[in-house]
């Protein structure tokens, strides 16, 4: 059952900056409009954070421009003082991980100790991994025909937008700044509304390392004002957008409709989880439990069509069952809780709304669907057996901690049905036969896939996906691709 939050330790929380950084200064909004950051599992109020619109993107992407110029110090700099400054950055971020794990359990919900132990360490080697690269970064020599001398320069492209949603607040702040500032860029980032404190407090971290003025701009704000606003600027040159494919399909129209600028997206996933009968059980179904219930279900790339061999079917439902009943739901600051709240209301609704559809459509409701405790927005982990492929549970991102267990009877048309999705993010397969895994991870049509695992990330493996999953790839060598612009430079001898 849910433990609420107590006042007292939701006003303890550390929270130092609600203000939006402009040019190294932190500033109120033009407007002088705030909103509330909400603490999801009491549902009261944290912060009043300063409310970013077109104005203060504008503000920003002059100041980005401006430290983008020529001679201004950041494009003097050496690409090593580049990496000497990220490394800073890390090593503030590593100093001051207890604080920041406290603000983004507070303001996601997510479980403290889980946001020290997993997010903070890969933020950290995000920007140590991109630290490393930033005097790496180099071109090519082509041996073209003629008496010429040709090669190639790996350039910034100017002035970045970006979009990140809550789901992993400090995580995907890391992924999008550290390459874009490896790679020289200047940022306009505007976080998600439901979640801004941590990526402000990173802000003032941002300034103590020493990066030059405009390099690093941040924006709390809504979408469909602040976000549009990056989306459609005109003196914008690259926009990179993690969130929904609805609202990817909106940033690709924008970028479009305006100066064309560079556009990546990672989006949404229905990612098929693949266990056959020859699976070591255990580590299955507890991968599999981890793969949906991870991050409270709020994860893109969740194994959210866990498909299992027909011969070991009903043992696999109901020890996942008896799993998911086990699962420890309750205050994100008590180190025994698994599973916190859903980050707001609407997202609570939402997986509420997918339990009933999935009812209505003949799913076998095996435990959960209901709400945990008076407030917050808690939801108990719900296990649905006998889902079809057709059912909306088994083809819409549900974002929650709802488990649809799907029945095949052999590899025959087992890829087709795993690819029968607008989405192509992530899948696994759980197999002792390495024919079986080798099949399906060079026929699944998704950018990542996991054997015998889930969720493994490291700042050095690229993610992105296939289909309307999204475009173009993040973290690696391959993420410095999407922050760069090849100028070829031929010169006559
Ligand atoms: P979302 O609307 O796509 O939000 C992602 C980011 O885009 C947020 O910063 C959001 O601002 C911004 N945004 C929203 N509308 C925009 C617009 N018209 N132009 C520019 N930026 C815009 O996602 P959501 O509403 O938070 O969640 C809805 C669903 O999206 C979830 O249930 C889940 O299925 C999916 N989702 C996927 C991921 C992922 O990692 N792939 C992450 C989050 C959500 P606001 O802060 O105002 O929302
Ligand atoms: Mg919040």
């Amino acid at each position: 059952m849910a433990t609420a939050v107590t006042e007292a330790q939701a006003t303890s929380a550390p929270i130092k900056q609600t203000k939006i950084l402009i040019g190294n200064r932190w500033v109120d909004s033009v407007s002088g409009k705030t909103f509330d950051t909400i603490n999801p599992a009491t549902g009261e109020v944290l912060a009043k954070v300063a409310e970013a619109e077109a104005a203060d993107v504008d503000l920003a992407v002059k100041a980005a421009r401006k430290a983008f110029h020529a001679k201004a110090p950041w494009r003097r700099m050496s690409a090593s003082e580049r990496g000497k400054l990220l490394n800073r950055l890390a090593d503030l971020i590593e100093q001051n991980a207890d604080e920041l794990a406290t603000l983004e359990s507070l303001d996601n919900g997510k479980p403290r100790h889980v946001a020290r132990a997993a997010d903070l360490p890969l933020v950290i080697a995000c920007y140590r991994y991109y630290a490393g690269w930033a005097d790496k970064i180099q071109g090519k020599t082509i041996p073209v025909s003629g008496e010429y001398f040709c090669y190639t320069r790996h350039e910034a492209v100017g002035v970045v937008g970006q979009i990140i949603p809550w789901n992993f607040p400090l995580l995907m702040q890391a992924w999008k700044l550290a390459p874009a500032l490896a790679c020289g860029n200047t940022v306009v980032l505007k976080v998600a509304e439901q979640t801004p404190l941590s990526a402000l407090r990173v802000g003032e971290l941002i300034l103590e390392a020493g990066f030059p003025e405009g390099v690093v701009n941040i924006l709390p704000g809504y979408g469909p004002t602040a976000g549009a606003a990056i989306a459609n600027h005109m003196d914008v040159d690259k926009v990179a957008f993690t969130g929904s494919t609805e609202v990817g399909h909106l940033i690709m129209k924008a970028a479009a409709e305006t100066n064309l600028k560079r556009v990546t997206l990672e989006l949404g996933g229905k990612s098929p989880n693949i266990v056959f009968a020859d699976a070591d059980m255990d580590q299955a179904i507890e991968g599999s439990h981890f793969a949906l219930f991870f991050n409270q279900g709020q994860c893109c790339c969740a194994g959210s069509r866990l498909f299992v061999e027909e011969k070991i079917y009903d043992e696999f439902v109901e020890r996942s069952t008896e799993r998911a009943k086990r699962r420890t739901v309750g205050n994100p600051l008590d180190t025994k809780t698994e599973q916190g709240p859903q980050v707001d209301n609407d997202q609570f609704k939402k997986v509420l709304g997918y339990v009933e559809s999935g009812k209505k459509e003949g799913a076998k409701l095996m435990c959960g669907g209901e709400r945990v405790g008076e407030r917050g927005y808690f939801v108990a982990p719900t296990v649905f057996a006998d889902v079809k492929d057709e059912m909306q549970i088994a083809q819409e991102e549900i974002f929650g901690p709802v488990m649809s267990i799907l029945k095949f009877k052999d590899m025959d048309d087992l890829v087709e049905r795993a690819n029968k999705t607008i989405y192509g993010l992530a899948a696994a397969v759980w197999t002792r036969d390495i024919t079986k895994a080798l099949n399906i991870a060079n026929n699944v049509r998704a950018g990542t896939v996991w054997v015998n695992c889930f969720d493994v990330f490291d700042a050095g493996a690229p993610f992105g996906g296939f289909k309307q999953s999204g475009i173009g790839r993040e973290l690696g060598e391959y993420g410095l691709q999407q922050y760069s612009e090849i100028k070829t430079v031929t010169v006559k001898l």
